[in-house]
């Protein structure tokens, strides 16, 4: 179905990034843009006689929001510290021998993933549209594909088969230089490879991985390489042909201190991405990142702009995705994805000033591929969104377009997506023993083998496999609101190393 969405509209289109107009964006049938027009000029001759149309006022119509670096598995968490601990951490490999690491991260993430592993999904990616993102990166590995569903997951996205299952490669964990070799022929014949790489406190040990990255000839165009905080600045000299870097200042300060040296990527060209990291270390979603990343410019005198920032989440990502996908995204321009988010302002308001400002409460509607999938009830309504389910979100009415993953008739609901995420909260070993019986069922008759999840993360100290012999000793911290809140306020106040400058965050939301 096609979709006319008028407002005022920042499209950050190629060459033409800053301009802003009142005008109107035009999305096909096939989830694609169209046209993109200014004031009242005609869109297309054909294809929209009976298009859903929605009128944003002078509100903020923008490209989705990109969010590069993210680890769904683990969303559902609160922001976990070490008790005791003084010292920030050195680097990735430090904090999952932390003592209570596997119990408080790797065993509550592990019973959903094995025990309800579509209501995590479900749960994730609501909590990535509630912030106005309609592609994540940090999907979990799986045994099957699960492309197409709701937000775009980027290692995933097939675009319905039209492009390879491995153009977007991801890794979390150190690669051996053999492997680092495969990855760079793949990115010469058109992949991108996103790689957690040299994560930890500057000169730390592990600014090794970007060595072993450069001598292995991964340093290319389409490379994305995820913190490199343990860089010293002139590390990025010997990238020559610039690619990309995610940024997650939150996870970055509340576990080591300090924060990787945007200036220095910037000054060498390299597109520079906002991710908002995984629950035990993160904010929620890249609109609240970009307000951590605001905060560590001006603590730096890094003069950061609200343009900037909003470019770090939109048509940064874009780009680097445009290469592997074979399709831009992130801009609002011909022939670019129908991803699409509005954001309220008022009418006299810098529009980039205005997205660096804006809460989840100003999330008015989400549109991926030219289907509304979260906003409020009235452009939900007049863009015709499939199954409207209500949610609250911050306090205020929303609604949600959701079906079942496996079945596309089957309405879903965020309600019902609590309810089973919270039913193995109350017993995870109940929850884990039923479906450890479901797949053993699976494979005795023959049925399609259940939807398994692999953690994505370090397990941390063993037992076995990092998890308890007894399954009983899991205890399942309360599933996090979907919105930043007071209560995520409160708990980053006076934990982690940030040394107070996260508290700042709160101001953007009060
Ligand atoms: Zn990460």
């Amino acid at each position: 179905m096609s979709l006319v969405i008028s407002g005022r509209i920042v499209p950050l289109a190629r060459n033409a990034e800053k301009s802003t107009f009142q005008g109107k964006v035009w999305i096909g049938d096939d989830g694609r843009i169209e046209r993109v027009t200014r004031g009242n000029a005609a869109g297309p001759r054909s294809g929209f006689d009976k298009a859903a149309k929605v009128d944003a006022g002078h509100n903020l119509v923008l490209p989705g929001f990109i969010d590069l670096h993210s680890h769904l598995a683990y969303a559902t968490l609160p922001l976990w510290t070490e008790p005791g601990r003084t010292k920030p951490f050195l680097h990735h490999d430090s904090w999952p021998s932390a003592s209570t690491y596997a119990a408080d991260i790797t065993w509550p993430a592990y019973a959903f993933i094995e025990a309800a592993p579509e209501a995590l999904l479900a749960y994730a990616e609501v909590r990535a549209l509630v912030g106005g993102t309609t592609s994540i990166q940090g999907s979990p590995p799986k045994n099957r594909p699960l492309d197409g569903w709701m937000v775009r997951n980027v290692e995933d996205e097939t675009f319905g088969g039209t492009i390879a299952s491995t153009r977007v490669l991801a890794s979390t964990l150190t690669l051996k230089p053999d492997v680092l070799a495969t990855r760079a022929s793949q990115m010469k014949a058109g992949a991108s490879f996103i790689y957690h790489c040299a994560e930890g406190q500057p000169n730390s040990i592990v600014a090794g991985e970007y060595q072993s990255a450069r001598k292995c000839g991964c340093l290319q165009k389409d490379f994305v390489a995820i913190h490199t905080n343990a860089l010293d600045p002139g590390d990025y000299a010997a990238w020559t042909d610039p690619g990309t870097i995610v940024w997650s200042p939150f996870s970055n300060l509340w576990l080591y201190g300090g924060t990787t040296d945007v200036p220095a990527a910037l000054a060498r060209h390299i597109r520079v991405c906002v991710g908002s990291d995984w629950g035990p270390s993160g904010t929620r979603n890249v609109l609240g990142e970009i307000k951590v990343a605001a905060l560590v410019s001006k603590s730096r005198g890094w003069k950061l702009t609200p343009f900037d920032l909003v470019r770090m989440i939109t048509c940064h990502p874009g780009d680097a995705l445009a290469g592997p996908w074979n399709v831009q995204a992130g801009r609002l321009q011909p022939d670019a994805l129908g991803d699409v988010v509005i954001l309220s302002a008022r009418a006299a308001a810098d529009p980039f000033a205005a997205v660096l400002a804006a809460t989840e409460r100003d999330v008015r509607l989400v549109v991926i591929g030219g289907q509304a999938r979260y906003g409020d009830a009235a452009p939900m309504k007049a863009a015709k969104a499939a199954f409207p389910s209500p949610l609250t979100v911050a306090g205020t009415r929303r609604v949600l377009s959701m079906t079942q993953l496996d079945d596309a008739s089957a309405p879903w609901t965020f309600a019902q997506v609590l309810a089973r995420l919270k039913a193995v909260r109350d017993d995870p070993k109940k929850a884990l023993d039923a479906a450890a019986n479901a797949s053993a069922e699976a494979r005795m008759t023959g049925a399609a083998p259940r939807l398994r999840l692999a953690l994505d993360m370090p397990l941390g100290k063993v037992p076995i496999g990092g998890l308890p012999k007894n399954l009983g000793q899991i205890v399942v911290p309360p599933i996090q609101p979907l919105s930043h809140d007071a209560a995520f306020f409160a708990s980053v106040a006076g934990r982690g190393f940030h040394g107070g400058l996260l508290d700042g965050l709160a101001r953007f939301y009060a």
